[in-house]
């Protein structure tokens, strides 16, 4: 049996580690300096988002172990923001200092099939769907999955390792391009709309969590997010209550994601993320504790903060296609005319200083606050076109 730490309450200054460099993680390096931690950031990316405003920056492989010793050996407990950190180092870790989320429930919600195989086994709402680990698989799928989708059971994210099939023979070549890696297989639902929930649990089970947001994706990005979602309080409390049987049952300690579909009015699970969400980076403009904030109070054993919602919000995803001339990824690259966005009222801005814009890449956001949630969607919305999104 492996011995993992437990944590005792941990005070500033000490020093906090974040296993990935993402944006998710250079939110949680600013949250934890304004409460006066020290972050050390582990990610191999020299550029990394969090790794250049962090105390330090290690940068090496998630598996590198001497790198991990340094970061055990400096820090009094660590977490991550990349849901795809080997579990081995997350275990690895946990043998000398508290780490929160515990590997078991990472290593569920980075593999599909484990993600999956949880809300079966648990009684929580899931869609239809098949595990694939051969053609053989995917021949004796139930035709009535079909029109589906095949996903990469790992390191999918962003509608990347995701194939739209219609039929048994193209879900066989999907898997063939996929090389064969194990997958699922969903089938495809019609969507009322998307909504997720942001919850934080500490080590003595108490969960405080954010009002539902509601999602909308542009090619399997999230585009736009509107919290608190603006369907019934009903369906925004169940919500609530599936997310918090999952994060019990996950024994989770940290800022948890959860992305549902409703569907005919009712809310099926789509995937899980250990760590904060997307669709929670409106928490640090319109909550007066953010999903980060509430991340730095769970790895650390300090009570969670009771999140009020002060404003309706609505945050907009900026992408890598807009530096481009055409807006879609083509043509000269240039810098968007931020003036544009800084003279919205009730606008912030926040980019994440990654020095090359990707189409699709996420470079930053922007979220409009208000009263009124008409008004604040039309404000978000115009300011998206002013800034050069475009619908297709
Ligand atoms: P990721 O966010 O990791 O890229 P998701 O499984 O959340 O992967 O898929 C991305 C988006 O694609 C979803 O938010 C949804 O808009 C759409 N999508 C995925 N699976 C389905 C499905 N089974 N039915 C309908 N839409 C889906
Ligand atoms: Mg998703």
């Amino acid at each position: 049996m492996s011995s993992s730490k437990t944590s005792s309450t941990i005070l500033p200054p000490a020093t906090l580690g974040m296993l990935g460099g993402g944006q998710l993680g250079r939110f949680f390096v600013a949250a934890a300096h304004e409460m006066g931690y020290k972050v050390w950031v582990l990610d191999p990316d020299p550029h990394s988002p969090a790794g250049l405003i962090a105390d330090r920056h290690l940068v090496a492989a998630y598996e590198d172990y001497a790198a991990l010793d340094e970061l055990g050996g400096g820090c009094a407990a660590v977490t991550t923001e990349f849901e795809n950190v080997p579990a081995g180092t997350l275990d690895y870790l946990s043998k000398f200092i508290p780490v929160h989320p515990a590997a078991s429930a990472v290593a569920v919600c980075q593999n599909r099939i484990a993600e999956k195989s949880f809300l079966a086994d648990n009684g929580l709402p899931h869609g239809p769907f098949a595990v694939i680990r051969s053609e053989d698989d995917v021949r004796h799928a139930d035709a009535g999955l079909f029109p589906a989708v095949l996903k990469v059971a790992r390191f999918g994210y962003d509608g990347k390792g995701q194939a739209r099939v219609a039929s048994h023979d193209e879900a066989v070549a999907a898997f063939q391009h996929f090389k064969g890696e194990p997958c699922v297989l969903e089938k495809m639902l019609t969507l009322d709309c998307e909504v997720s929930v942001v919850l934080a649990r500490d080590e003595t089970g108490t969960m405080r969590c954010f009002a539902a947001g509601e999602n909308r994706h542009r090619n399997g990005i999230l585009d736009v997010t509107i919290a608190p979602a603006q369907t019934s309080a009903g369906l925004r409390d169940e919500a609530r209550r599936i997310a918090e049987r999952i994060a019990e049952k996950l024994g989770y300690v940290g800022t948890l994601g959860v992305e549902f579909f409703v569907c005919g009015g009712e809310l099926v699970v789509n995937e899980m993320a250990p760590r904060p969400h997307n669709s929670g980076h409106h928490t640090i403009d319109a909550c007066d504790a953010s999903q980060y904030e509430q991340q730095v109070r769970a790895l650390c054993g300090l009570p969670l903060a009771t999140p009020r919602q002060h404003s309706v919000a609505v945050m907009v995803n900026l992408l890598g296609e807009l530096w481009y001339a055409d807006g879609k990824g083509h043509g000269a690259y240039h810098e968007p005319d931020w003036a544009v966005l800084h003279a919205v009222p009730g606008l912030r801005l926040h980019l994440y200083g990654k020095h090359h814009a990707r189409p699709g890449r996420k470079m930053g956001h922007f979220v409009v606050t208000g009263e009124d949630a008409d008004e604040v969607l039309q404000r978000a919305l115009q300011a998206r076109a002013a800034i050069g999104i475009r619908d297709e």
